[in-house]
């Protein structure tokens, strides 16, 4: 019985074009080898190169040689290494905040901290298009959800006016949109949320290390980081490891380290990876040039596409989605690319709306003028 019940519900994501296959990755950087076949990588969130840069991997092979391979526990338990202080207190220092706390991935550091923050009676206003860990951590936190229109000012004003609490209200932002690459309103959401009482958090995983002096993210960008009360870092993206940092007042880290359940209760992050994070830190801090060499990388794209007609958005991040609408057809256009030797993954519902399957492609610094041409005389001819 269940064993059908199982068949049942696999067969319906079949169906529909919606099924999830791990494709095996071999090689590294933007040359890798997808089930076999060589290909250039267009879909990775190492936007700087830093997964394959050698301060970074030298860091974490000295690290690894004279460390315990895991840390065997919580932080809170007895998985605490020194290297998670001075890292904390280095991305503090970075940012100019009180405090930072360490989680395993950025996924737990959002379910662990809206889940910690809000509570019953709290209200959160969270963007239509946040990342699916900030809609499970607002979900999980039993506090009233109240989904505003994608970047809609106007609407979030409306939706904060029309609702009253006692307690905590947080608006909630990615700053730089996973799928789609565009940019929150941050002055906007600042502005609000300092009218109507509301914390503001945002979630800089594609900005941090690209944006703002020294790659500090969008509210060091925009000069807003005064108004920003929490902010999260993942170091999978720019900084091209894995693990995560949120960065707040001293009230606010003490209290999501009491609290926050995906922090108490999961392995803290090996010693290693810490320790290959602050030479990845020291990368972005000194990486003007490199920034600028994916700057480029992202005007060239889009000025060979738009010559080429292909219709991409207004991203200017290295985020260039390519909006092919049915699954079927993103499906079909990512396979074919792939024959052709670029890989960009077919992304489809539930990551995005219906109807808005897409071709996520990604830049990074690593990706070399030829290859760039080539995919956009690729991507003419597999969509036309
Ligand atoms: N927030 C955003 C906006 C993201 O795009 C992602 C990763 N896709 C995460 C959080 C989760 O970060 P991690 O991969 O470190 O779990």
């Amino acid at each position: 019985m269940s064993e059908e019940i199982i068949k049942k519900r696999l067969s319906d994501i079949i169906e529909t074009d919606l099924l999830r296959e791990i494709p095996r990755i071999t090689g590294s950087g933007s040359r890798v080898e997808v089930n076999s076949k060589r290909a250039v990588l267009f879909c990775s969130n190492d936007y700087l190169g830093l997964s394959v840069h050698p301060a970074v991997t030298h860091a974490l092979s000295d690290a690894v040689a004279d460390a315990q391979a895991g840390s065997a526990a919580s932080r809170l338990v007895s998985g605490d290494r020194p290297e998670h202080e001075e890292l904390e207190k280095r991305l503090a220092d970075f940012m100019n905040v009180e405090r930072a706390r360490l989680f395993s991935t950025g996924y737990q550091a959002n379910l662990g901290v809206l889940s910690a923050l809000a509570q019953k009676g709290d209200l959160i206003f969270s963007d239509e298009l946040n990342h699916a860990s900030i809609i499970d951590g607002a979900r999980l936190s039993r506090a009233d959800v109240v989904v505003y229109k994608h970047r809609d000012i106007q609407d979030l004003e409306t939706k904060l006016a029309g609702k009253r609490t006692g307690g905590l209200k947080i608006i909630v932002s990615d700053a730089v949109f996973s799928m789609d690459g565009d940019p929150a309103p941050l002055a906007g959401l600042v502005d609000l949320a300092s009218r109507y009482g509301s914390l503001v958090y945002l979630d800089e995983a594609h900005s941090f290390g690209l944006m703002g002096a020294g790659g500090r993210g969008l509210a060091v960008h925009e000069k807003l980081d005064d108004g920003v009360d929490i902010r999260l870092v993942t170091f999978g993206k720019a900084m091209g490891l894995c693990g995560a940092a949120v960065l707040a007042s001293s009230h606010v880290i003490s209290l999501v380290t009491s609290t926050a359940r995906s922090l108490l209760y999961s392995t803290s992050i090996p010693a290693y990876i810490a320790r290959a994070a602050m030479a990845s830190l020291d990368q972005i801090e000194k990486g003007d040039e490199v920034r600028e060499r994916l700057r480029r990388n992202v005007r060239l794209f889009r000025e060979l596409s738009t010559a080429a007609g292909l219709e991409i958005t207004d991203s200017v991040s290295p985020i260039q989605p390519l909006i092919t609408g049915t699954e079927q057809r993103t499906l079909n256009a990512s396979r074919m690319m792939l024959d052709r030797g670029y890989f960009i993954q077919a992304i489809r519902p539930p990551t995005v709306a219906p109807g808005t399957s897409r071709l996520r492609i990604t830049l990074s610094a690593l990706h070399t003028e030829k290859q760039i041409s080539g995919l956009i005389e690729n991507l003419v001819d597999v969509l036309k």
